[in-house]
């Protein structure tokens, strides 16, 4: 069990219920996303009318659920919650849709797994809001259009790429969330803090920021952890002291990489020498699944400048070499 996974469990399910942001102004950063959907939402509250469809989409628990929520609460309306693994059959979105009241908003989480029958009644139901049904069998089967209430889909992906261009197409507002920077973090972790009744000195906060990963599910995760140290070893209140003895036990390094991110990296410049390697060569050596590398550690490992994705392959740079203290080879 990765203590940074992004994945969730059980415990952080209603922990994760409990913090998250109802409102548009106590969501942390996203400035671009949020002032986006401040705009989109006026608009659409001012005309009477429901939301376009919206898509975010980036890596795990950066927010993505919350801003669904925050959605309907602006709006004023139901949320009803989804995912694409979870409908099997188009009987089943057709049911889904069919039970919306006027102006909901349906959230499918993970959109890109959906499968393509059930894709292909969301189509009809996005665009015109209605769906069509096949009813009679053999010569006698006709189709039939059920209107449906208007309705926003809010759809969240962790591989806008893997998304059909029919789907994408259909979404008025697409938007990417990006990791969050150390004083977000912070600001997250000092409210939630304040929300779960944990003492947290700023400092305690900024060093518990700087190794989530830039990922606020990650924060209050390690938050948790933390708070369990503090309550264990010393007197309660995470200090700056508490929180490093912390995390290091917990082995999450100076800027959020755990045993795996190591573990990667260090196969890259010790068994592959630093030469470009490809996405399922590099798993196979690692014993990880090709699409978590892709979708859970790579993205993080990229923007801090670790790796880099190239035509050949991936490539370790300079820098991981300088965080591991290891040798630049000479042709780098
Ligand atoms: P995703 O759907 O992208 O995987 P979630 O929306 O479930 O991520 O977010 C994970 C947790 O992180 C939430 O419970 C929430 O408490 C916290 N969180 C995410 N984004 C923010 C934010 N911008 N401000 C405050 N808390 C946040």
């Amino acid at each position: 069990n990765r203590m940074i996974s992004t994945e969730l469990v059980e415990e952080d399910i209603k922990i994760e219920n409990h913090l998250r942001p109802q409102m548009l102004s106590d969501y942390i950063g996203q400035e671009k996303v949020k002032e986006n959907l401040k705009i989109f939402i006026e608009a659409a509250k001012s005309r009477g009318e429901s939301l376009d469809h919206v898509l975010f989409y980036g890596p795990p628990g950066l927010g993505k659920t919350t801003l669904a929520g925050i959605v309907a609460n602006e709006m004023g309306v139901h949320l009803k919650v989804t995912s694409g693994p979870a409908i099997e059959k188009p009987g089943e979105i057709a049911a889904i849709l069919n039970n919306l009241q006027e102006g909901d908003v349906l959230f499918i989480d993970e959109i890109h797994r959906l499968n393509r029958q059930v894709e292909e009644v969301l189509y009809p139901a996005m665009e015109d809001y209605a769906i069509d049904i096949l009813v009679g069998k053999g010569q006698a089967a006709r189709s039939i259009r059920l209107e449906l209430p208007r309705f926003t889909l809010v759809g969240a992906t962790t591989r806008a790429g893997m998304l059909t261009a029919p789907l994408r197409d259909r979404f008025g507002v697409v938007n990417r969330l990006n990791f969050y920077n150390s004083e977000e973090l912070q600001t997250i972790i000092e409210r939630s803090a304040e929300v779960l009744e944990i003492g947290i000195d700023p400092e305690g906060a900024l060093e518990i920021a700087r190794r989530s990963r830039g990922t606020p599910r990650l924060a209050n995760r390690l938050l948790k952890r933390v708070r369990d140290f503090a309550q264990v070893k010393y007197d309660g209140q995470i200090t700056l002291e508490i929180a490093r003895d912390a995390l290091n036990h917990l082995e999450v390094d100076t800027i959020g990489l755990d045993q795996t991110d190591r573990n990667l990296l260090k196969t890259m410049m010790e068994t592959f020498e630093g030469r470009p390697v490809g996405l399922d060569t590099l798993a196979a050596a690692i014993g990880e699944d090709s699409g978590t590398i892709e979708d859970v550690y790579e993205p993080y490992l990229i923007q801090n400048g670790l790796i880099q994705r190239t035509p050949r392959g991936r490539v370790v740079t300079r820098s991981a070499y300088e965080h591991f203290h290891l040798p630049i080879p000479e042709d780098r």
